[in-house]
C-alpha cells in the first residue's frame, strides 16, 4: 500500500482524511507536532511527532516512509489569533509550508494537496465565491494561506504538481464516531452549540443580529468533514492520473444563517439551545457561500452527507462519545 504523508493528521480534518485514505487503500503517515492535535486521533497509520519548522525532521520522515504524495493540513487556523499575533502566523504557516515543499521536492515527491481557505477571499459581501474570485484576505490567517498558494504555483515548474482546496465551513464528524472535532479552545459554531445543549459550557452567544441577511445573522456554507476529505482523496487520484495542478472550492452552494443552524440543532438534539444575542465578532464576513460546481464536475465529488441535519447528527453522536 502506498504511503501518503499527512501533516496535521492528528487534527480535526487531517484525522478524517487519514480514515478516508485508509479506506481508499493508502497508508496515511501522520506528521504532527501535537500542538493542537491529539495522539489518540491517529488511528489509521503511523505517527511521526515532528515540527514543520525543522527541515531535518521532515527529511527523516520522508526518507523513512517514502510517501508518494503529501497532504498538508497542519497550520495555525484561528482568524482572531492571527490578528493578535500575525508574526506567528506568517512565520509558522509560511515557513512550515516552505520547508515541507522543499523537502518534498528533494525527496522526489511530485504530488501535493493543500488545505487553503475561503478566508483568502476576504469580505466580499454579495459575491458568490468560486475559484476565479479575486483573493483579498483581511487577516493574517488568510494572508498566510494565500502566500502558500502562491508558493505552490511558483514551485509547480520545479515538478511539484498540486491540488489546492479552499475550504468553506467544515462541520460534522465521522459517521462511525471513530474521529471527530475536539479543539481547545473551541471557537466553532457547531461544537459550541452542542456543548451549550449538553451543559458542558454556557449559552451560545450569537455574534451579531443586525447583518443585512433575512434573519440578521451571518450566512455560511457548511460541508460535512467526511465529504470534504473525500474530495482530498479524489484530488490525490487526480494527480496520480497525471492531471494538471488545480484549485477547487468544495462548497455545497447552500447557505445557512447562525439562527438556522441553531434551530436545526435544537431539532436534532431534542433540546433547546441556550443562547443569547451579542455584538458582531471582528473579522466576520457577512456571507460566505460557494458558487462553484467545479469539484463536482471535474473531481466527481458528491457531498451527499452535507445536509445540516446529517452534519449535526454526526457531530452530536461524536460529542456524546468519549472523545479522544
Ligand atoms: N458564531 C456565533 N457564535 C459563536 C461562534 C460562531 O455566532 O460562538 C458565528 C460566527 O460569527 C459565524 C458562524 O457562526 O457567522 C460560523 O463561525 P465559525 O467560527 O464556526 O466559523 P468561521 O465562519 O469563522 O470560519
Amino acid at each position: 500500500m502506498a504511503n501518503v504523508l499527512v501533516t496535521g493528521g492528528a487534527g480535526y480534518i487531517g484525522a478524517h482524511a487519514c480514515k478516508a485514505l485508509a479506506q481508499a487503500g493508502y497508508t496515511p503517515v501522520v506528521f504532527d507536532n501535537l500542538s493542537t492535535g491529539h495522539r489518540a486521533a491517529v488511528k489509521f497509520g503511523p505517527l511521526v511527532v515532528g515540527d514543520l519548522m525543522e527541515r531535518a525532521a521532515i527529511d527523516a520522515a520522508l526518507a523513512e516512509y517514502q510517501p508518494i504524495a503529501v497532504m498538508h493540513f497542519a497550520a495555525l487556523s484561528q482568524v482572531g489569533e492571527s490578528m493578535q499575533d500575525p508574526a506567528r502566523y506568517w512565520r509558522e504557516n509560511v515557513m512550515g509550508a516552505l520547508n515541507l515543499i522543499e523537502a518534498a521536492l528533494a525527496a522526489g515527491i511530485d504530488k501535493f494537496i493543500f488545505s487553503s481557505t475561503c478566508a483568502t477571499y476576504g469580505d466580499q459581501d454579495g459575491v458568490v465565491l468560486d475559484e476565479t474570485t479575486e483573493q483579498r484576505p483581511i487577516n493574517a490567517y488568510g494572508g498566510s494561506k494565500l502566500a502558500i498558494e502562491q508558493m505552490l504555483r511558483d514551485f509547480a515548474p520545479k515538478g511539484l504538481n498540486h491540488v489546492i482546496f479552499r475550504y468553506f465551513n467544515v462541520a460534522g464528524a465521522d459517521p462511525e464516531a471513530e474521529v471527530g472535532e475536539a479543539h481547545d479552545p473551541e471557537t466553532h459554531l457547531v461544537p459550541l452549540i452542542l456543548q451549550a445543549v449538553a451543559g458542558t459550557r454556557g449559552a451560545l452567544t450569537i455574534f451579531g443580529t443586525d447583518y443585512d441577511t433575512p434573519d440578521g445573522t451571518c450566512i455560511r456554507d457548511y460541508v460535512h468533514v467526511s465529504d470534504l476529505v473525500e474530495a482530498h482523496v479524489a484530488g490525490l487520484e487526480w494527480l496520480i492520473a497525471g492531471k494538471s495542478s488545480e484549485v477547487f472550492c468544495p462548497g455545497t452552494g447552500a447557505g445557512f444563517s447562525v439562527r438556522e443552524v441553531v434551530a436545526a440543532a435544537a431539532s436534532v438534539t431534542n433540546g433547546p439551545v441556550p443562547m443569547q444575542e451579542g455584538p458582531r465578532r471582528a473579522g466576520d464576513a457577512v456571507r460566505l457561500v460557494c458558487g462553484s460546481d467545479k469539484a463536482r464536475t471535474r473531481l466527481g465529488w458528491t457531498p451527499d452527507r452535507s445536509t445540516m441535519p446529517q452534519m449535526l447528527r454526526d457531530a452530536h453522536r461524536w460529542h456524546g462519545s468519549d472523545g479522544f
